[in-house]
């Protein structure tokens, strides 16, 4: 960005305030605000007191070494004790852990002491396989409970999971498996995806001619479809987990205990290894599930729609919610598979009451349109949640109004792999809430928006989001490079962790999240961001998503170039295109108005859902279209570029 800070074009007045009876049962109340600014390091402390310690940490934070945190360092735990074995001591043995819902239409309840009994199988087996406390296991397997089992079974022992996303080619596991430097690999046969299985370990047995180290994989059999057998090397989860002891002692690890790597998704540049530990990871993963979702263990039924291979399938479907004891629906598949209203019949069938997705999802859902939410019961649901990118406020609104009943808050939690945990969030029985911000930092958070000299910008002004306090779930290195962990967060504003988002902070002060800052448009010397435009965009009845980028341009430094998914039924014309650039110079002002708007039947998107805005600047400035291998469906380029004049 230039020394220009980000113009604050949207103004989005609509309010919404939490429904009476929810903010009267409220876990966290607006009380919580003041007691941890009050006390940062004090409230933390209370919130560790959320888990089962084998020894209570007495330390809060040791910050002595900045950037590098220790959180509860003197303290003892199993984090999967904590997320299986209490609440069976507790009484909960039988409540329902996991629905799991095949996508094939195959589905398995498993109660909280069978939980127990499979992690405690799968731990045996690990440690029968030589994996100890410290080794790494890479993770790559569909989204079926045996990956949940896997993590803890890691976990349970020790031992740090890399859990790979199912979707990535060999090499991308490859490279990962190399970097972690894992001894084992879980897999599994395959999965089903689109109606049909989908092999998996095919790349797990490519990726292991490139690299060493791996000294067996184990195998879960899912699809039954035929599968190349390494003697020695292979080895069947069945044959060897289902014959385990059920018992088996969790060791206390120390709080700083490393838990797990995740890479980041690689949206941009060389991914990245992000290493959470143990103890703080944990308390804030647990609180902020409380509180964010407003879970009730007893009786709600919690749906994140997220992959496991994301660090929103760890903390959201794993460890935050097994650690509160909640009961949650796991999800196989594809989301049209076999048919569009598949995500609603499975909210319907479990009577789900907290659904947690993204927005790529909401507008693909207004894409195929209304009437398909409006077949199912959708009256269980009583919070929602949306995370990944900025949720443009029309879209927020549609989520609102055809999946929430018009009744329902919308908790917009933003996070990163890097922060473990949610950051900033409405609360659902405190916040009135504002359709596309986030709004405010959760209690124990510090965050800010500062401008390119690391001034705190005034309310009404944009600039770089930074967080200013270490936090618990905070990750603690980029694994095998502290160098880069420094150089990447903590050195362009000094003490504060630069997260590459840009941001604004509204006239209550509140924050919205604009994009990241690779993306921020530079027009006639005004900052603009692309998530604006967007939002700009899909507020106009004729546009699902759409993907906005700065094109060089001789005159105007950059020009705005948009690319636009219609809806249903719009057609694409000269009339149409029109009234789309003057909606957008209406909404936003002249100087937002997109040069030139494309319409195009896909977007690039990241495996996670995210816009590659990177590869559609290639095509508006008629370059050879960039690294396009952590795209979902690499095809994407091809038809878009089909769909373009040529001249562009
Ligand atoms: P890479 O860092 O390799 O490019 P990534 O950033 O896509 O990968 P994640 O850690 O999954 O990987 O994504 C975090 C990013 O997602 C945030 O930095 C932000 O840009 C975006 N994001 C997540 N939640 C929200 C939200 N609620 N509002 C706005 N942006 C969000
Ligand atoms: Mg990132």
């Amino acid at each position: 960005m230039s020394n220009e800070s980000l113009a604050n074009l949207l103004k989005e007045e609509r309010r919404f305030a939490p429904p009476a009876e929810l903010a009267a049962s409220a876990n966290v109340t607006a009380d919580a605000y003041a007691q941890a600014s009050e006390d940062r390091l004090a409230f933390w402390a209370e919130q560790a007191r959320r888990l089962s310690w084998a020894v209570e940490p007495t330390e809060t934070l040791d910050w002595s070494n900045p950037p590098f945190a220790k959180w509860f360092a003197d303290g003892k735990l199993n984090v999967a004790y904590n997320c299986v074995d209490r609440h069976v001591e507790a009484g909960n043995g039988d409540r329902v852990a996991i629905h799991f819902e095949g996508e094939p239409g195959d589905s398995r309840a498993i109660t909280y002491a069978q939980l127990k009994d499979e992690v405690s199988k799968a731990a045996n087996a690990l440690e029968s396989l030589g994996v100890a406390k410290g080794d790494r296991v890479a993770v790559y397997l569909p989204m079926i409970p045996e990956a949940v089992v896997a993590m803890l079974a890691c976990a349970r022992i020790g031992a740090a999971h890399s859990v790979v996303f199912g979707g990535f080619s060999a090499d991308a596991v490859a490279s990962r498996i190399k970097d972690a430097d894992a001894k084992l690999v879980i897999t599994a046969d395959g999965g089903y995806r689109r109606g049909k299985p989908s092999a998996l370990k095919p790349a797990i047995d490519e990726a292991l001619t490139k690299v060493d180290g791996v000294e067996n994989v184990l195998v879960v059999r899912r699809t039954g479809e035929e599968v190349a057998w390494t003697e020695g090397r292979d080895v069947w989860w069945h044959e060897l987990v289902d014959g385990q002891s059920a018992e088996h002692t969790p060791e206390a690890h120390d709080a700083e205990q490393p838990l797990f790597i995740l890479y980041t998704s690689g949206t941009t540049g060389k991914p990245k290894g992000i290493l959470h530990t143990s103890g703080g990871y944990l308390t804030q993963a647990s609180f902020t599930h409380n509180a964010v979702f407003d879970l009730k263990p007893e009786t709600d039924v919690y749906w994140c729609t997220a992959d496991i291979g994301w660090v929103t399938g760890h903390s959201y479907i794993v460890y935050g919610p097994l650690s509160n004891g909640a009961t949650q629906v796991i999800y196989e598949g594809t989301p049209d598979t076999p048919h569009q209203g598949r995500m609603f019949e499975i909210v319907q069938k479990y009577g789900v009451t907290i659904l947690y997705t993204a927005p790529t999802l909401i507008r693909t859902w207004m894409k195929w349109g209304d009437d398909i939410p409006a077949g199912f019961d959708l009256s269980s649901l009583r919070v929602l949640g949306s995370v990944g990118e900025p949720i443009n406020p029309e879209a927020w609104v549609w989520y609102r109004e055809h999946i929430g009943a018009g009744k329902t808050p919308i908790v917009d939690t933003w996070w990163q792999t890097e922060t473990g945990a949610i950051m900033i969030s409405p609360l659902p029985g405190v916040t009135e809430t504002k359709p596309g911000s986030a709004q405010r930092a959760l209690p124990g958070i510090a965050a800010t928006v500062v401008d390119d000299e690391a001034r705190e910008v005034p309310n009404g002004s944009g600039g770089y989001l930074v967080l200013t306090e270490p936090w618990p779930s905070m990750l603690r290195t980029i694994w095998g490079d502290d160098e880069r962990y420094v150089d990447t967060y903590w050195s362009r504003f000094e003490g504060r962790y630069f997260a590459g988002d840009g941001a604004k902070k509204d006239e209550d002060g509140d924050i919205w999240l604009l994009g990241r800052v690779d993306d921020v448009m530079l027009v006639s010397g005004h900052n603009i961001s692309t998530t604006e435009v967007e939002s700009a965009l899909v507020g106009h009845p004729a546009v699902a998503e759409s993907a906005v980028v700065g094109a060089a341009d001789a005159t105007t430094g950059q020009a705005i170039v948009a690319f636009v998914i219609l809806r249903g039924t719009a057609a694409d014309s000269e009339e149409l295109i029109a009234d789309l650039r003057n909606h957008v110079g209406k909404t936003l002002g002249p100087i937002a108005k997109p040069k030139q708007i494309k319409v195009v039947s896909e977007l690039p998107k990241t495996r996670s859902g995210k816009i590659m805005r990177r590869l559609l600047r290639d095509i508006a400035e008629g370059r050879e279209v960039g690294d396009t291998t952590t795209l979902a469906d690499s095809s994407v380029m091809n038809l878009i570029q089909s769909q373009l004049p040529a001249a562009g």
